[in-house]
């Protein structure tokens, strides 16, 4: 059994002045007791609202020629609006444009059989870039998101409301879509000079 020590230990305090001391001064106070945040200020600094179009400030892997994402919609609404795609889409942004086809797009096409066979015939067309895709399963929407989050150099080209929206969603990604028989571009950086109709 070793020795108890017998000193006591005090804890060591630090001399504070109240707050409510007459001796400090208004302005001095309010730097000592730090002032409650308001909660709905923190909400909003965690939710930047910022426009769309600002974000293509930063996106400098766009420019001509231009790589177009189509999908399945795109080629079919094209083809009874009787608009050539290639060319159209030229007209629409004044420089090269190359469509891109997914492995999975000509998936759904080939699909849709035979009443789609021009829609078909036209997405093998050579002036198209074909990509391959690595994922299971045909289903294309979640495929064109994917690839432009993680590739912001593609122009995604559709008529689908909800592809639009998820799209919309993913700063950089401008959209081609069809409106009164002609293409238009949406989200596009000004700077590229594409005619907004
Ligand atoms: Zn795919």
């Amino acid at each position: 059994m070793g020795k108890q020590k017998k000193t006591k230990k005090y804890a060591v305090m630090k001399k504070r002045i109240s707050l409510k001391d007459q001796r400090i001064k208004e302005k001095d106070r309010a730097k000592i007791q730090p002032k409650k945040e308001d909660s709905s200020a923190i909400k909003e600094r965690e939710v930047p609202q910022v426009p769309s179009c600002l974000f293509f400030q930063y996106n400098t892997n766009l420019g001509p020629p231009y790589y177009i994402l189509v999908d399945t919609n795109f080629i079919n609404f094209s083809i009874k609006a009787k608009l050539d795609l290639v060319q159209s889409m030229m007209d629409c942004l004044y420089a090269k444009c190359v469509p891109c086809i997914t492995d999975c797009v000509m998936a759904e096409l080939e699909k849709l059989g035979q009443k789609y066979r021009v829609a078909l015939r036209i997405a093998k067309d050579p002036s198209f870039e074909r990509l391959p895709c690595s994922h299971p399963g045909t289903y294309a929407d979640d495929c064109l998101v994917q690839r432009v989050t993680q590739h912001k150099c593609y122009i995604v080209a559709t008529v689908d409301r909800d592809l639009k929206r998820r799209i919309r969603k993913i700063p950089g990604v401008p959209i081609m879509y069809i409106s009164n028989h002609r293409y238009n571009i949406e989200r596009m950086p000004d700077d590229y000079g594409a005619p907004r109709f």
